[in-house]
């Protein structure tokens, strides 16, 4: 992840208007993500919010 990427993911989990990231998230349902820290990220480099 270079630096622009970096600053956008970061911008996008700070303008979350959630507590935790995956109830944003758009990957947030079935089995699209696997990831451990779902379903109470605070942190998480796939974090995409809906659109
Ligand atoms: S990608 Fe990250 S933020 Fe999204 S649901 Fe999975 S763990 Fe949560």
């Amino acid at each position: 992840m270079n630096l622009i990427q970096r600053l956008r993911q970061w911008w996008l989990q700070v303008t979350c208007p959630t507590e935790f990231l995956c109830d944003n998230c758009k990957y947030d349902h079935g089995d699209v993500c696997a990831r451990p820290e779902r379903p109470n990220a605070t942190k998480c480099p796939d974090y995409r919010p809906r659109g």
